[in-house]
């Protein structure tokens, strides 16, 4: 079997948990520390904030920034749930605008009609690792007074105009599970350039707790905190995240040269001014001779794994369904969402796996 994902941890990182085990220090410690500088050092920005999940990343960027009840928050519907979930944690409205037909990505001209009074900052998703078109939307949100929290989850590495992941938002947010491009299981980090959005996070991710005196607390605040034993492993997985990436775009190559001339498949899309981090490998299925949903059984039956990444735009799941959205609302999402598959693609990919899914693909083209 040929799995879609698989994790990437060798020696290096084993060495560090040990070494974490025995120090007696489990928790949030130097490791954590370690690994923020680094972090932030590679994403080119001040200051990273470390977390227990991407989704607490986000939530802690929507609290600093000061959204709460009654505002609005501008986001696509075609991502992962997280990013519109974490807006309802805050009370606020997620306000879905439709994507671009070949990024995928949230449509910067549709973000403009959807701006109003309430509207108080712009989720952007950078799906599959592909970053968005930064240059229109940080002009959007300058001219409108919004903030913008990049969702970079998928995206850690690629980079648009030579510039990193994570830096073209107020608050740039990673997650480290375990199918993501660098993983320790289960973790998260917001990175920003602004040192108060940094001290607050830092606030918010300890119950509050004010560092002026211990069990003093001048803001509400989580258990958002990530272990030492995470954050050794992620030391070592940044030390590599340089090669994994050139492996994916290897790999995400190859697939390009195999596929590009398949009738029926659509190989993705990439801007010129990107540099894509392939955490998915997507194709669209659309005028192939069998249906998306045949072609995955029969790679199934090949023993090739595969993803659907999103079945269901947001909009149209019931707790969505329930501010008022429904079918229609964003046809291009829609309508994109019965087209996608993902096919595998990790470092440690060999190539006569690759030639399987291409030889599989191939056979019922
Ligand atoms: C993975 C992911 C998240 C959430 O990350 P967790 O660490 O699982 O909480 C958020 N947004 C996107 C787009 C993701 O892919």
């Amino acid at each position: 079997m040929i799995p879609i994902t698989r994790p990437n941890i060798g020696e290096e990182e084993k060495k560090a948990v040990l070494g974490v085990l025995e120090s007696g220090m489990l928790a949030q410690g130097p490791k954590v520390k370690e690994f923020e500088q680094k972090l932030a050092e590679s994403c080119g920005v001040n200051n990273a904030v470390a977390m227990n999940s991407g989704t607490a990343a986000l939530h802690t960027a929507l609290h600093v920034l000061g959204v709460s009840n009654e505002d609005e928050v501008i986001t696509t519907p075609f991502t992962f749930i997280s990013t519109a979930n974490s807006i309802l944690m805050q009370g606020a409205k997620p306000v879905f605008v439709d994507i671009d037909p070949k990024t995928f990505n949230i449509d910067p001209d549709a973000i403009k009609h959807k701006i109003n009074e309430k509207t108080k900052a712009i989720i952007t998703v950078d799906l599959y690792g592909q970053l968005c078109d930064y240059d229109k939307i940080i002009m959007i949100a300058k001219e409108n007074n919004l903030k913008i929290i990049e969702d970079a989850c998928q995206a850690i590495n690629a980079k648009f105009n030579g510039k990193m992941a994570g830096s073209f938002g107020d608050i740039g947010c990673f997650s480290f599970y375990a199918t993501k491009n660098i993983c320790c299981g289960e973790g998260g980090a917001m990175v920003t350039n602004s040192d108060d959005f940094s001290k607050r996070a830092i606030l918010f991710r300890q119950h509050g707790m004010s560092g002026l005196g211990k069990y003093d607390y001048n803001d509400v605040g989580y258990n958002y905190r990530m272990t030492d034993i995470s954050a050794a492993i992620l030391i070592e997985q940044l030390k590599k995240i340089n090669n994994f990436t050139q492996k994916r775009k290897h790999i995400a190559n190859f697939y390009n040269n195999e596929l590009k001339e398949v009738e029926g498949i659509k190989i993705p899309f990439v801007v010129d001014e990107g540099s894509h981090a392939y955490h998915q490998y997507t194709i669209k299925v659309d005028g192939f001779r069998l249906s998306r949903d045949e072609l995955i059984e029969h790679l199934k039956i090949k023993g090739i794994g595969c993803g659907l990444y999103y079945p269901k735009p947001l909009h149209l799941c019931e707790n969505f369904k329930k501010l008022g959205y429904q079918k229609g609302d964003f046809p291009v999402a829609e309508e994109i969402s019965t087209q996608v598959l993902s096919l595998p693609i990790y470092p440690g990919l060999e190539e006569s796996d690759l030639n399987k899914v291409i030889k599989a693909i191939k056979e019922v083209a």
